[in-house]
């Protein structure tokens, strides 16, 4: 998705990757992004990089965690993004001030992430 949303962004407006500013908001942290054997093969298949970003989760047998911040800082970098921001924030630790689907089902609400072109 954002490394969509970067060629995009060169393809129409010529967009230098220097001069983008990214930053990933709250949304689920490697802390509990735990998933199983489906998950991981469809990472290890497109990331090059894939062991890097996915831990074996010691909690529970044959369940893993996955990094999808480092993962989203990693393809931007490769597309020569060099201001990259991640807020730390996991939407499933924080329920008080986020929505998480994975902790609360249909009972929640939906956020929405805002950018603009300077
Ligand atoms: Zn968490």
């Amino acid at each position: 998705m954002a490394e969509k949303f970067v060629q995009e962004m060169m393809a129409a407006y010529g967009t230098n990757p220097k001069d983008i500013v990214a930053a990933i908001g709250p949304s689920i942290g490697k802390c509990c992004f735990q998933v199983d054997d489906p998950v991981v093969n469809l990472f290890r298949k497109q990331i090059a990089f894939a062991e890097d970003i996915i831990f074996d989760d010691p909690t529970e047998e044959g369940k893993y965690k996955i990094d999808l911040w480092e993962t989203n800082r990693r393809l931007l970098a490769e597309m020569g993004v060099e201001n990259i921001e991640i807020s730390g924030l996991c939407t499933m630790c924080d329920t008080e001030r986020f929505y998480s689907h994975r902790k609360m089902r249909e009972n929640r609400g939906v956020m929405a992430g805002v950018m603009t072109l300077l």
